[in-house]
């Protein structure tokens, strides 16, 4: 399976938190911006040409504050220069401050069955403290407009003064409001950005608050029918993301625009993450990628147990064998043995137990050694 991954990095206001690549002060570009990300998928067209893609996501920045007919554009691009399977999921990230009936409409014509909205949390004071540009009641005008629909929503522990009561609003909130998938994710707080003070200052949760909200979070999923599948992913049965479940099965995906990553032919590359440099290398013909290299065989089986590990799938000895022809258990075998304790094994299948998957990032350490 192949994925597709589009990077819209134009946003209204920057939030408190945020290390993406996105320009809160350039929508003025996007109709520069996306004629170049046409035109990159072109370049790219004859080397792809029998690859079938499988999955499309529309991520940011923030694809739904630009004009819907550029993502109708994009889509149109895609189907004219790459292949799609018969049945692909096309999701697109929504801010909820953004969106209009208008908008979603242009979205399905498009092609897009899947929609992942940025609540984060029901609680209008802390969505203001953290610069998120919408309500809760726009969320819920959001999600009105996408009843029937295959749609997400995200949900963020770790904020200032957050509270398991306000964890269960959130949730509750997004359940009700009919959500198939919950991404529930804990605030990392990156230098440089204005969280960062806030958290040097110790007026965020600490890892171990957050690891309460967490499980706090999981066990009221679990109680309404929501399976995890991966450390920070809930779904109801059957609405697993299929173009994330491609990451962490190492699937091969092209990545297109400012920032964007690829993993293809065996090697991982990026795009630069300057918006005018990634411009003026497409109208110069050029391919804007700034790093590219090989995974060498050990870096391969490292990541595909660390990604593996990250779902409740866990690892396929069977696939391991079938990507690399021997045992993960004999490639790891110390690391294996130290960390046994925390794995429920059966038949083909190693997964790191239940109430150890948060923490899974403690247990990887080892196999980096
Ligand atoms: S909407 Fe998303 S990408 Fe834009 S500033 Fe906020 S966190 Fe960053």
């Amino acid at each position: 399976m192949s994925g597709i991954y589009l990077h819209i990095p134009f946003c209204k206001h920057k939030c408190t938190y945020c290390d993406f690549t996105s320009f809160p002060n350039r929508l003025g570009y996007a109709e520069a911006y996306m004629a170049c990300l046409y035109k990159e998928i072109e370049m790219r067209g004859k080397e792809l040409e029998n690859v079938v893609f499988d999955t499309v996501y529309f991520g940011g920045g923030t694809p739904s504050v630009i004009d819907p007919s550029y993502i109708y554009g994009a889509m149109k691009q895609i189907k004219k220069c790459l292949r799609l399977s018969k049945d692909p999921e096309i999701t697109i990230e929504m801010n909820p401050g953004t969106v209009t009936p208008e908008k979603i409409a242009t979205y399905k014509r498009a092609g897009i069955d899947r929609f992942s909205i940025g609540l984060q949390t029901a609680i209008d004071a802390q969505l203001e403290e953290i610069g998120r540009i919408h309500t809760v009641r726009d969320y819920l005008y959001c999600t009105s407009l996408l009843r029937g629909e295959n749609f997400s929503a995200d949900v963020m522990l770790g904020l200032k003064g957050q509270t398991e009561e306000d964890v269960r609003k959130t949730i509750e909130i997004a359940v009700g409001s009919g959500a198939s998938h919950v991404s529930m994710y804990a605030l990392t707080p990156e230098d440089g950005t204005p969280i960062y003070t806030d958290y040097l200052n110790g007026e965020l949760p600490d890892g171990d608050e957050v690891r309460k909200l967490y499980d706090f979070g999981y066990a009221l999923l679990k109680e309404k029918g929501f399976l995890r599948y991966e450390v920070s992913n809930f779904c109801k049965k059957g609405f697993e993301s299929r173009h994330n479940l491609n990451y962490w099965r190492r699937g091969e995906y092209i990545g297109f625009g400012v920032s964007a990553s690829s993993f293809f032919f065996g090697r991982r590359f990026t795009n630069t993450f300057d918006l005018d440099e990634y411009m003026k290398c497409i109208l110069s013909g050029f391919l804007p990628v700034v790093e590219n290299e090989k995974v060498e065989e050990k870096d391969a089986k490292f990541e595909f147990v660390m990604l593996a590990l990250r779902t409740a799938e866990g690892i396929s000895a069977k696939k391991y064998r079938e990507a690399f022809g021997s045992e993960w258990k004999e490639d790891f075998a110390a690391p294996y043995r130290k960390n046994r304790q925390y794995f429920d094994e059966e038949d083909d299948a190693t997964r790191i137990k239940d109430e150890y998957l948060y923490v899974q990032n403690q247990i990887l350490i080892g196999f980096m050694e």
